[in-house]
């Protein structure tokens, strides 16, 4: 394991940079704790990238998330640059970023901490104790296959369509992270499909099953993905690994991620051969920027699963966890999670609590 690390941090645009800034209060304890080197730069990207360069994702910013060991992204857009040509809006960033670290594998952890069960909109034994992460396929299907478009038949009638295409590679490399991220976790995978339906996605199936006969230790299930739409719903703690394909994983993840009660509350991971990213999932959040009322919690448990995946030490990334848990069991809110009782706080006291939380794991 590497002692020097290099870290490229892409803060971006409204609530971006504040969350951001929580985080790396956060590594910097675990470097002191560690006795490690962490190199952090960072660059412009989304809005702050087009103010920059004229650019979304400019070259040299570009350029930094290759060279790291890891990217750590807070968020981008915003209602500033809503007019300008797409090809140039802050979101062309992320897809930028994703295309061309070759990020493929998409992690999104849905985990309820024990002090905020009752803020999810379901029933407390329902989500008590939930603890699922949907593996989605993020840089093939029918979001990006070809050909794609708007087109006019003969007869004048104007039809869109997309593909959906996978190809064996694409499958068994997304299929490998499900089952390895599995064997770490609960050692069970439920593969996502419409294999009633879309060819693609039967053999989609296939090729699962197949990789499958690599991993003895995990089990594989496989469900409809309408069926998995309801299940997560109806019972959401009978899945530990969901993998699935792009579309269906943005969808379901995004289903998950709200069994777990505040968009401010969810990390995410995005791997590939030789990159990865972390980001919160929520987006640059114009409507609080610059107000102290931004949750910086999904980007410092980002943080923890930056430590996991990529500089592989699992035990920062529980230090973080339980710091965060400890924190939101002493009744401290920032206001996206506030309930009656709770003590609210703003984005900086949040992350320095969460900081203060970690030191003291120094001599566990
Ligand atoms: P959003 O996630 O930014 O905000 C949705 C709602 O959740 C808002 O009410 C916001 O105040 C709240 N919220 C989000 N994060 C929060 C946090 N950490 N703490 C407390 N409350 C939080 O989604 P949106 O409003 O649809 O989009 C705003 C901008 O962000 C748009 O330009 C959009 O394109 C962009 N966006 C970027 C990303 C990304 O960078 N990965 C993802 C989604 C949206």
């Amino acid at each position: 394991m590497k002692n020097d690390v290099n870290i490229a941090v892409l803060p971006g645009d409204g609530i971006g940079p504040e969350v951001v800034r929580e985080a790396l209060k956060i590594i910097k304890v675990i470097e002191s704790k560690l006795g490690l080197t962490i190199n952090i730069d960072d660059a412009p990207v989304g809005g702050a990238g087009y103010e920059a360069t004229g650019r979304p994702l400019p070259d040299a910013s570009l350029a930094m998330a290759r060279n790291a060991d890891a990217v750590l992204l807070g968020a981008v857009g915003g209602p500033r640059w809503e007019h300008i040509d797409f090809s140039l809006r802050p979101e062309r960033a992320l897809l930028g970023l994703r295309s061309s670290l070759g990020l493929y594998a998409n992690l999104r952890p849905a985990r309820i901490f024990s002090a905020l069960v009752d803020a999810s909109t379901l029933k407390r034994e329902v989500v008590e104790g939930l603890d699922i992460l949907v593996v989605r396929e993020l840089i093939g299907g029918i979001y990006f296959g070809q050909p794609r478009g708007v087109d006019t038949l003969e007869d004048g009638t104007r039809r869109g369509f997309n593909t959906l295409v996978y190809t064996e590679p694409e499958i068994e490399r997304i299929a490998r992270v499900a089952f390895d991220v599995a064997g770490k976790r609960n050692n069970s995978v439920c593969s996502v499909d419409k294999a009633n339906v879309l060819e693609s996605t039967n053999f989609w199936r296939e090729v699962v099953t197949n990789m499958h006969s690599c991993y003895a230790d995990v089990t594989l299930s496989h469900m409809y993905v309408d069926n998995c739409a309801m299940q997560l719903v109806r019972n959401p703690k009978q899945f530990d690994v969901i993998l699935t394909t792009n579309m269906f994983g943005d969808i379901l993840s995004d289903e998950a991620s709200m069994l777990t009660g505040s968009i401010g509350m969810l990390p995410s991971a995005s791997l590939g051969e030789k990159h990865a990213m972390y980001e919160p999932i929520h987006g640059s959040a114009p409507d609080i920027a610059g107000q102290e009322l931004a949750n910086p919690l999904a980007t410092i448990l980002s943080v923890a699963m930056m430590f996991k995946y990529s500089l592989n030490r699992e035990q920062p990334s529980a230090w973080i966890e339980a710091a965060v848990e400890s924190v939101l069991a002493k009744g401290v809110r920032t206001r996206d999670i506030m309930s009656r009782g709770m003590k609210e706080v703003g984005t900086q006291a949040m992350g320095d609590l969460v900081a203060e939380e970690l030191e003291k794991r120094r001599d566990d």
